[in-house]
């Protein structure tokens, strides 16, 4: 513990975003890094706790104390050693992961956690710039092949872990770049793409051969992977959005979110795409769902220049506050303000949509009823919406399960997705492995990072018998 009382000294502070008027005006991020002092001060408020909350919170097992400490003691390179022992991609989560750490933190308690985030991102961008992150090619090969299927945060990190081990590694995916939803799903505002792109250089330069424009299940048969590869681990996501079957759906103008926002970022980067533009210039936007996908396309509507945004959510609002006593360390039910709520959008909760109704075949209005906290919709409580494009934002329910999952005929759970248990990441196909969102659904960043790396252990011990890989 660097500084006994720095808890009692300093007060929380954390980054701070670009004014709105100035974000709004491209899709760069916009959160404002804090100066050296100040992530000193800010790890020197850690508290190196006998039983360290923030553990029970982080699914990758960052050694948070310990690189809190080493920040303040000014041993930023140490840190950053430490902090990528646990996690191969912290500039991702430094950015994207909301942070369960921080809710499991003693001091938030009080509402005062460590900028656990912040001082993640600070030292991962610091190794960066001194060129501390280099390539870590295996100094022997195993003489083993395996294919990994998704190029998402579980399929690089299972990558990254199994070419470290010595096999040789090929990533297959059916666009035309690295990343899966951290290229293609989230907004450059929140993630730039040339983050994901250098993470994508220093595999390439370890070893990892990426096949892009390859669907397996459809252009590539899986079963060619099963014969030409030792081991072969799905890390294809759950991609399967839900659906708003009420009348009027087939009108235009109602899009899936992930049909809306990979646009987007695709002309972010100048990617070739044949497609109609979806696009929320001049429209009455409103976005179905309450959650980080919905957010994302609100900030993205935003940027377009929309008319108006509203966004709704059947469920109640939760409460401004978490209640500490019942919750902590555990996630709690609160209020989330996202940095894109702040850009102007109307939210509103308990709210059922009923119906799209249009003109000419291209949707006009949403009408919705109030619910009461059973979800009855309240009788007299009707309304209706002007609503020029909808955005369904309402979660993933599986992994599409044609093609590549059919073909190979692996078990699935009572979810849809696929079957495996979490030591042994073992799919009902010999041989075969799966990870990340296709196997416990939809989830977060930092959780398929972890099921990524715990795969690639597994494989690795099928492969070898033992593995020197972390658990
Ligand atoms: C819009 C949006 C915003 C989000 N924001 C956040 C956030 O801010 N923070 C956070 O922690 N989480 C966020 N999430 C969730 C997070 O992105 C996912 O949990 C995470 O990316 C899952 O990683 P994955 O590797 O399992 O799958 P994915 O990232 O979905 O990657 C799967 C990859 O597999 C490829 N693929 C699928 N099938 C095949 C096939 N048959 N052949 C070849 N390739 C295939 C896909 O093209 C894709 O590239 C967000 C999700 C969405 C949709
Ligand atoms: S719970 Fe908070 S104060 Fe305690 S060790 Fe973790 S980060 Fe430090």
């Amino acid at each position: 513990m660097g500084k006994v009382t720095g808890f009692l000294e300093f007060e929380r502070t954390d980054r701070k975003y670009a004014p709105v008027e100035e974000r709004l005006r491209n899709y760069r991020e916009f959160v404002l890094p804090l100066p050296e002092g100040d992530l000193k001060q800010q790890a020197a408020r850690c508290m190196n706790c006998g039983i360290p909350y923030c553990h029970t919170g982080c699914p990758v097992n960052n050694q948070i104390p310990d690189w809190n400490d080493l920040v303040y003691l000014d041993d930023w390179k140490t840190a950053a050693q430490n902090l990528h022992s646990t996690n191969n991609f912290p500039e991702f989560t430094g950015r994207v992961c909301p942070a369960p750490c921080e809710e499991a933190c003693t001091l938030n308690l009080e509402d005062n956690p460590v900028t656990i985030k912040t001082i993640e991102c600070a030292i991962v961008d610091r190794a960066f710039e001194q060129g501390w992150v280099r390539p870590e090619p295996p100094v022997h090969k195993t003489g083993r092949r395996v294919a990994v299927v998704g190029s998402g945060p579980a399929g690089l990190a299972c990558a990254q872990q199994l070419a470290r081990a010595g096999h040789e590694v090929h990533v297959f995916e059916r666009h035309a770049r690295a990343g899966g939803l951290l290229r293609y799903g989230i907004p450059d505002f929140k993630l730039e793409k040339h983050l994901v792109e250098r993470r994508v250089a220093q595999m390439e330069a370890e070893g990892v051969a990426f096949h892009y424009f390859a669907h397996i299940g459809s252009n590539v048969p899986a079963r060619e992977l099963i014969d030409t590869f030792d081991s072969v681990v799905l890390a294809g996501g759950s991609e399967k959005p839900r659906d708003l079957p009420i009348p009027g759906r087939e009108l235009a103008g109602v899009h899936f979110a992930m049909d809306f926002l990979p646009q987007q970022n695709r002309r972010n980067s100048d990617e070739t795409q044949h497609v109609t533009p979806i696009l929320a210039t001049d429209k009455h936007v409103v976005v179905i769902g309450g959650g980080d996908t919905g957010s994302d396309c609100i900030g993205t509507s935003a940027r377009q220049g929309a008319r108006s945004i509203v966004q709704l959510e059947i469920l109640p609002r939760p409460p401004e506050k978490a209640d500490k006593l019942l919750t902590w360390p555990n996630w709690p039910a609160k209020l989330r303000t996202s940095s894109s709520h702040l850009e102007g959008a109307q939210r509103e909760f308990s709210v059922l949509t009923e119906k799209f109704s249009g003109e000419n075949g291209q949707v006009k209005k949403l009408h919705c009823v109030r619910v009461d906290d059973t979800m009855k919709p309240i009788p007299g409580s009707e309304f209706a919406l002007d609503a020029e494009l909808v955005l369904l934002a309402m979660g993933f329910v599986h992994p599409v399960k044609e093609g590549m999952l059919a073909e190979l005929g692996v078990a699935l759970d009572p979810r849809g997705n696929v079957l495996a248990d979490t030591e042994s990441y073992r799919t009902s196909v010999d041989k075969v492995f799966t990870a990340g969102d296709m196997r416990r659904g939809q989830s977060l960043v930092v959780w398929a990072i972890r099921e990524g790396r715990q795969a690639a252990r597994a494989v690795d011990e099928f492969l070898m018998g033992a593995s020197a890989l972390p658990r």
